[in-house]
């Protein structure tokens, strides 16, 4: 998000910045969804940034500070993280859609922003981008009762988040090729990754029934030294499966 509201203008205008548990405007993460000034500077910046880096496919992927909280602002505190995001990303998609009429928008769904949005409604053009990090890649996603009923929680929540976005563009930002996640963010310590290849085909068919279509994984730390040390990742795997899915 400081790329998109930059920090520097705490100074000069405090209310663009998040109130934060402490009642206290803070530029630390995020922004006031609330303050149009903070809107018109965030979109602003949107548009730089998709002019520079503009996608082939027309999706757009701008996300808030990763797992931190928004705004607690009297406005701003009656509405989830979730739907302060939405209130943002609404914003950004109309500033997006002027320089690009096909552009949609990704709401992420992740740590703080698991829960569906109730109050807000997505724009025409946002699309969910879902991303189970607190899953366990040992078993399917399909197990309901695996990492203490987490996954279960997980698939409630994605297909409330369905109900409201609609499956169509719905992505799932997965982590079975992320050797960053398996090494704790450590890239001097970088493991194998414990890829299970009947979990990953699993786990694609459970999102495939939902009807998504649009599946990715981060493979953050896959490079030369991880091919040096543990030999070729399973990349051919990963694409057989998602190929077989048709
Ligand atoms: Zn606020």
């Amino acid at each position: 998000m400081s790329d998109l509201l930059p920090r520097a203008l705490f100074e000069k205008d405090p209310s663009m910045y998040r109130v934060n548990e402490q009642g206290q405007r803070s530029p630390d993460f995020n922004c006031c969804v609330h303050s149009s000034n903070a809107i018109e500077v965030v979109c602003e910046n949107v548009v730089k940034y998709a002019e520079i880096l503009r996608p082939t496919t027309g999706r757009y992927f701008y996300w808030i500070d990763d797992g931190r909280p928004m705004c607690q602002c009297s406005r701003c505190r009656l509405y989830s993280d979730s739907e302060q995001s939405l209130i943002l990303e609404n914003e950004m998609l109309r500033a997006l859609r002027r320089v690009d009429a096909r552009a949609t928008l990704a709401h992420l769904a992740y740590a703080r922003t698991m829960e569906p949005p109730v109050q807000v409604k997505p724009a025409s053009g946002i699309f969910l981008e879902f991303a189970p990090i607190g899953r366990t890649w040992s078993e399917p996603i399909s197990r309901r009762e695996a990492k203490e009923g987490q996954h279960g929680r997980y698939l409630d929540w994605l297909d409330s988040n369905l109900a409201v976005f609609g499956k169509d563009d719905a992505q799932v930002l997965e982590y079975w090729l992320d050797v960053s996640l398996f090494s704790s963010w450590k890239r001097d310590a970088k493991k194998r990754l414990p890829w299970k290849r009947d979990v990953f085909l699993e786990d694609i068919a459970a999102y495939a029934d939902r009807g998504i279509r649009h599946v990715t994984s981060f493979a953050a730390y896959m490079d030369a030294d991880y091919v040096k040390q543990y030999g070729e990742p399973p990349l051919d795997e990963y694409g057989e499966g998602l190929r077989r899915l048709g």
